[in-house]
């Protein structure tokens, strides 16, 4: 019989890592690891569409022409993010997902001993970033409602103890938006430290910083192809920033983080906004709305949020999470003790909400799903 042991597991690996490394818990995503095909994605903030068929066209002409055999340059697409925010080609930083720049702000901005303040919970790739470069949290909670905690965010900030001080705007998992003129006064305030202010979202609220950007050279925005661009798998975030901020970030990420293929998908998304602008406002101004409707009609506790997504808040979490499973719906388990007994989904296509709420009426405690009416 063949020995099927991994034998370089055989023996320990007796390596010194850094406590902050060993202390690190490695990102492990919500059903990781099932076969997801099939299923209705609702646990990601993902979207659950197919990619536009010119962009996979576009794909396909470029795999035929030129292979993927030549290290990508971003020229062109650092100009046309630019044109797509409004702002010169020197102000752009494309980066592998928003997740690698939130990394890089962390490395950039942080070390050792430093600080970063967040309202919490937030998203949690800020968090673990800066732990692995060994760097405390200063974290100020959500209201309980899960508003933004304005004053105490304010109070925090004039302690001078932050070296980053970090917007989610909106934030996931709590869906808060922040008010864009709070961020101009926190930047105001401190103009020495950086102002970081993740836009996942930007498209779906259309709200943003990027204007503020030449009077306030201290704010840098993250943003992705992730959720509206419907492009989580090819891995493409960016950095708008002062040319000058760009020019530090650039050192420390790899020459070829971003990948050629990413880039062709956005050169090609960039230049049809409109299916991009008709998807993000039939899942704002129609299926949202009708989705908070269903629960709030079914007094089932919703917090719409500013996004894609929301929390909801079921009589028993862990079986109605079962059961949508069992329906081939996964949604995502909330673990913040302030988000206690919540789920959260991202919206999906018409017809996966119509599964959705089919679904869910027959876990609503009234028997066989009768509607309350309020
Ligand atoms: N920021 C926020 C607030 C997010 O929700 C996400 C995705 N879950 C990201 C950043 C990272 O997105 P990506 O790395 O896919 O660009």
């Amino acid at each position: 019989m063949t020995d099927t042991r991994d034998p370089s597991a055989a023996t320990p690996a007796p390596l010194r890592f850094p406590p902050r490394v060993r202390q690190a818990v490695a990102y492990q995503p919500d059903w990781a690891g099932q076969d997801r095909e099939g299923l209705i994605r609702l646990d990601r903030n993902e979207a659950t569409g197919p990619l536009s068929s010119a962009v996979a066209e576009a794909l396909t002409a470029h795999i035929q022409r030129y292979g993927v055999h030549g290290y990508p340059e971003y020229p062109k697409l650092a100009a046309a993010l630019g044109a797509y925010c409004g702002v010169s080609a020197e102000s752009i930083l494309p980066t592998n997902g928003s997740d690698q720049a939130i990394d890089l702000c962390a490395r950039a901005f942080l070390g050792p001993g430093a600080t970063m303040l967040v309202a919490r919970p937030e998203f949690v790739i800020f968090g673990h970033a800066a732990g692995l470069v060994g760097a405390d949290v200063l974290g100020v909670p959500y209201r309980p409602d899960l508003s933004f905690p304005y004053q105490e965010f304010r109070a925090a900030a004039a302690t001078g103890r932050a070296d980053l001080i970090v917007f989610i705007n909106p934030n996931n998992p709590t869906g808060t938006p922040v008010d864009v003129e709070f961020i101009a006064e926190i930047a105001a305030a401190h103009p020495q430290t950086p102002v970081v202010v993740d836009e996942a979202y930007v498209e779906f609220t259309g709200v943003t910083v990027v204007p503020l950007l030449a009077t306030h050279p201290n704010l840098v925005v993250l943003r992705t192809f992730s959720k509206a661009f419907a492009m989580a798998g090819l891995r493409l975030g960016y950095v708008v920033a002062h040319p000058d901020v760009v020019a530090e970030l650039v050192k420390i990420r790899n020459p070829f983080d971003v990948n050629a293929l990413a880039q062709v998908a956005a050169l090609a998304q960039l230049e049809r906004l409109d299916e991009m602008r008709a998807a993000v406002t039939e899942m704002m101004e129609r299926t949202k709305p009708a989705l908070v409707e269903f629960f709030t009609r079914h007094r089932v506790p919703v917090w719409p949020g500013a996004a894609n997504f929301l929390l909801v808040r079921p009589g028993d979490c862990d079986e109605t999470i079962r059961r949508l499973r069992e329906a081939g719906i996964l949604v995502r388990r909330m673990s913040a003790p302030a988000l206690a007994g919540m789920f959260r989904m991202n919206l999906g296509s018409p017809a996966e909400m119509d599964r959705f709420m089919d679904v869910y009426r027959t876990l609503l405690p009234a028997p066989g799903g009768v509607e309350v009416e309020q």
